[in-house]
């Protein structure tokens, strides 16, 4: 890092601070030339490849408004959007890669999604995973179910699902 004063090509850093996201770093260096200080901030870039190709930078907004129209009508506020795309981010960020698949963001997406409202999930799945059946919606569902079941009070009221051999053994 050259001064910005005198130029010299080194400095030291004479105090670090990590802001409270943790997404940035801000350094105070001093020059050994000109002794003047001055302050540097560092942030991680996290970058999206898109299916082109082509990178941009992560937005947090992006993954809001991506998620928003799977919400339409639903209970999920603007905190709530906000928030999901904060916890989208710091999985990301925890993967350790500058670069991420644009696929990824969208695997990223599905699990907090599903635990914030199961029908903007199931929508957002249905895109996302290319359903093109009732079929895909009927897996997409059971395996909510299983796992609604499995963590709570079973609904009586739900239909059993379907044995998956009925067409197989008509064959
Ligand atoms: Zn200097």
């Amino acid at each position: 890092m050259h001064c910005p004063f005198c130029r010299h090509p080194d400095s030291r850093v004479v105090d670090s601070r990590t802001s409270d996201d943790g997404s940035t770093i801000r350094r105070r260096r001093q020059c050994p030339h000109c002794n003047r200080r001055f302050t540097t901030v560092e942030t991680a870039s996290l970058s999206v490849v898109k299916r082109s190709g082509a990178t941009e930078p992560f937005s947090r907004e992006k993954i809001a408004g991506g998620v928003r129209k799977a919400c339409q009508g639903r209970p999920v506020s603007e905190d709530d959007l906000a928030l999901l795309a904060q916890k989208v981010e710091e999985t990301l960020r925890s993967a350790g890669s500058a670069e991420i698949d644009a696929y990824e963001i969208g695997l990223a997406i599905l699990g907090p999604l599903r635990e914030l409202d199961e029908v903007a999930y199931l929508r957002f799945a249905s895109v996302y995973q290319a359903f093109d059946s009732l079929e895909d919606f009927e897996a997409a569902i059971t395996v909510l179910r299983a796992e609604r079941d499995g963590t709570e009070d079973v609904d009586d009221t739900a239909e059993p699902v379907q044995p998956e051999d009925e067409a197989a053994r008509t064959s």
